[in-house]
């Protein structure tokens, strides 16, 4: 059985960009990746603009200006100054050729058009350049850039309308247990409501991923063979849920060995997920999640994400990682790394209660994992924890 790290530069060795990309119109590249960089159309800003309301001025000796004209954002105009003379203008209009700095209006006295300033005025001051935020034909933005609100919004910004991003993997996912039944049935003794469909498919869309098809299977081995055989068409990634473990009922790697798929993995120190999957079938990844919500879940962000993310275009090693401070002493029972459900708050963490890997109500509560190596059984209150945040972090 390997360790965390060893499974998880597994799945990164293996990961690659998918080669092909497909031009989008900007509002609809929110969590895409540049397939390419981008070239810088114009120059941001692309003419010298002010940063402040107040007054542009052509420098002289004296403190006293003349005002002679007025400029607000969007107007076109460019009055020519001489010496000792200023304009009124306004935050993003444009600064006259002839103009030196721009004073803010709070430092300045007006009385009718003469004007009075405070302070000194250094050359430059408050005129942002042209170019200065980016030059015309830099590449501000790296191929692989994950695109954002932030980002559109750059791009916009530069009069860009469409960029060329990676395109989004497929994934098809499939659902084994005899015991699932769906909420709109009655649930009768023995079945339980099947949730790792939406699990897997919410995870899927909170990273802009689709799931192109979801199948049910029973636990045979003829079912699991079929389905999984299915699956393999036209996609990139198969998700498998359950019946990996060891159980006499527990087909999906005996399927994976008869479709050939070959094993990267298999078995992972690690609680919860130990029964974890990771192959590959030509260019068709695999990962067989054990069936445990929590098992299921942990798994996909800690091993499934990485890859989807690399696949899509993107430079990430999956969550972002923390040594945070523990709110409480913490004592292990278990010599396997641990990935435990958190809350971050106040700067610190806590783990939550119900750790068990079929209990979903503590996932549901957290917007962290902790992450405890290997025999690292006894933790100090504020001693320092490795933490993943979890997509939600920032809103929980
Ligand atoms: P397995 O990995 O198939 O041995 O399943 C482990 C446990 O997870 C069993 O108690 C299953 O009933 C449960 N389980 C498996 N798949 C699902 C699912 N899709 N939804 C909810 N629970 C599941
Ligand atoms: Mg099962």
């Amino acid at each position: 059985m390997i360790t965390v790290e060893e499974a998880l530069a597994l799945v990164l060795e293996n990961s690659f960009p998918l080669e092909e990309s497909e031009i989008l119109p900007i509002n609809q590249c929110l969590n895409r990746n540049l397939a390419k960089a981008v070239k810088a159309p114009i120059d941001l800003p692309s003419f010298r603009l002010s940063s402040m309301d107040g007054y542009a001025l052509c420098l002289h000796q004296s403190n006293i200006y003349s005002i002679v004209d007025e400029i607000k954002a969007g107007d076109a105009t460019n009055p020519s100054l001489k010496i000792g003379e200023c304009v009124r203008i306004f935050t993003g209009a444009v600064v006259p050729d002839n103009a030196d700095a721009v004073i803010m209006q709070e430092k300045t006295i007006r009385k009718q058009d003469t004007l009075t300033i405070e302070t000194p005025v250094n050359k430059g001051q408050n005129i942002r350049l042209v170019g200065s935020q980016v030059k015309k034909e830099d590449f501000p933005l790296e191929k692989g850039q994950l695109l954002q609100a932030s980002g559109l919004a750059f791009l916009k910004s530069l009069g860009i309308d469409e960029v060329e991003v990676v395109r989004l993997p497929k994934v098809t996912i499939i659902i084994t247990g005899n015991e699932l039944i769906p909420s709109s049935e009655k649930l009768t003794r023995g079945k339980i409501y099947e949730s790792n469909s939406i699990l897997l498919q919410s995870a899927l869309i909170h990273q802009g991923i689709e799931t192109q098809l979801i199948s049910f299977t029973e636990d045979s081995l003829k079912a699991t063979t079929t389905n999984l055989k299915k699956a393999f068409f036209n996609t990139d990634v198969v998700l498998v849920s359950g019946g990996i473990s060891v159980g006499d009922y527990d087909f999906v790697k005996q399927a994976l060995k008869e479709l050939e798929v070959k094993e990267i993995f298999y078995k992972v120190r690690q609680r919860p997920g130990k029964p974890l999957f990771f192959g590959k079938k030509e260019r068709v990844f695999v990962f067989a999640l054990p069936g445990n919500p929590a098992s299921t879940l942990s798994c996909f962000y800690v091993y499934v994400l990485p890859l989807l993310n690399r696949l899509k275009g993107g430079k990430s090693d999956g969550l972002i990682r923390l040594s945070i401070p523990i709110e409480h002493d913490f004592k292990s029972v278990e010599p396997r790394a641990l990935f435990l459900k958190a809350t971050v708050q106040n700067k610190t963490v806590r783990i939550l209660d119900r750790q068990h890997s079929s209990m979903l109500v503590s996932f549901a509560m957290a917007n962290a994992l902790v992450y405890i190596p290997e025999q690292d059984i006894l933790l100090k209150k504020g001693s320092m924890v490795e933490t993943l945040l979890l997509p939600n972090s920032i809103l929980n």
